[in-house]
């Protein structure tokens, strides 16, 4: 693997990426050192975790670009047009998404969970990449892809038995989902107008509504409270909070910094860009996460 500059010791706003090359093994010792001095931490993870399985980021040094406003949650329910849009680009980016395998960061973070090193894992991914990877005791705080919601009658039912009657009532999409190589963040493809005109959703099993919503929070969505409660809870059991590749811009994410600034918990960060939890950060550690976390399992473990 390619080594990649790093800097921990500040903090360039105007470019993610440090503009000096540091020595990798000498942030890994440091984060080592510093992830050993407390018995358990609580894991908040993000995209940043997930790149190295295929999955790319809206932002960090492997970041792509955002083409068009995402979806809200209003766009969603009250359109029929919204939630074509949406299946559509999301049927083609599914095969790529569910095909995703854990990485070596994944692997790692369960490794410490087994040694009792972490505690909870809350995590803003919505790909189940950390139990694939075998972890236990995941938040999905933004939930899931793999499973559906029905808004009308709030059934829940396996994203795969969905996907099976989009693609028969699809058939012409078939080649098109061969073809896709690329997947934005968000699970879904680039789609022209005139192939999402023509796609056909289906309706929920239960209710025969056709307002099937994957099981992710969408923008305009508040995180269920009592699943921030949960979050919450378990970063008060381990006092010290490790964030894994999250640039931690959405409040859904970064009030669990604020919480352990607060009360005083150690707060570590591995990313590859600055944060918007620099500041309460007690270590930056700017390091491709694969790598760091293997060796920083490896040692620990
Ligand atoms: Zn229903």
């Amino acid at each position: 693997m390619r080594r990649r500059a790093v800097d921990w010791t500040r903090v360039l706003d105007a470019d993610p990426r440090p503009r000096e090359p540091v020595d990798v093994e000498a942030v890994t010792e440091e984060l080592v050192r510093t992830v050993a001095a407390t018995p358990r931490w609580t894991v908040l993870s993000g995209a940043g975790l997930s790149t190295e399985s295929g999955i790319p980021d809206y932002r960090g040094p492997s970041g792509v670009r955002r083409s068009s406003d995402p979806m809200t949650f209003s766009e969603f329910s009250g359109s029929a047009d919204g939630r074509r849009r949406y299946w559509a680009r999301s049927h083609l980016g599914w095969r790529l998404i569910g095909d995703a395998r854990p990485n070596a960061g994944h692997r790692a973070v369960a490794a410490l969970q087994r040694c009792g090193r972490v505690g909870g894992v809350v995590t803003q991914n919505v790909d189940r990449l950390h139990q694939a990877a075998g972890s236990t005791d995941v938040i999905d705080l933004h939930g899931t892809l793999d499973r559906v919601v029905c808004l009308d009658c709030s059934t829940r039912s396996p994203r795969s038995e969905l996907e099976v009657r989009l693609a028969e009532a699809n058939p012409d999409f078939e080649q098109l989902a061969a073809e896709v190589r690329q997947v934005n963040p968000d699970g879904d493809v680039e789609l022209d107008d005139s192939w999402v005109a023509g796609f056909r959703v289906v309706p929920c099993l239960v209710c025969g509504g056709d307002r099937l919503k994957p099981d992710v929070v969408f923008f305009g969505e508040s995180v269920p409270k009592e699943r921030v409660a949960r979050a919450f809870a378990e970063l008060d059991r381990t006092r010290a909070l490790l964030v894994l590749g999250s640039s931690l811009s959405v409040m859904s994410g970064y009030r669990f910094v604020r919480h352990a600034s607060r009360h005083g918990y150690p707060v570590v960060v591995v990313n590859q860009g600055a944060t918007r939890g620099d500041a309460e950060a007690d270590l930056l550690a700017w390091l491709p996460l694969g790598e760091a976390l293997t060796t920083l399992a490896e040692r620990l473990g």
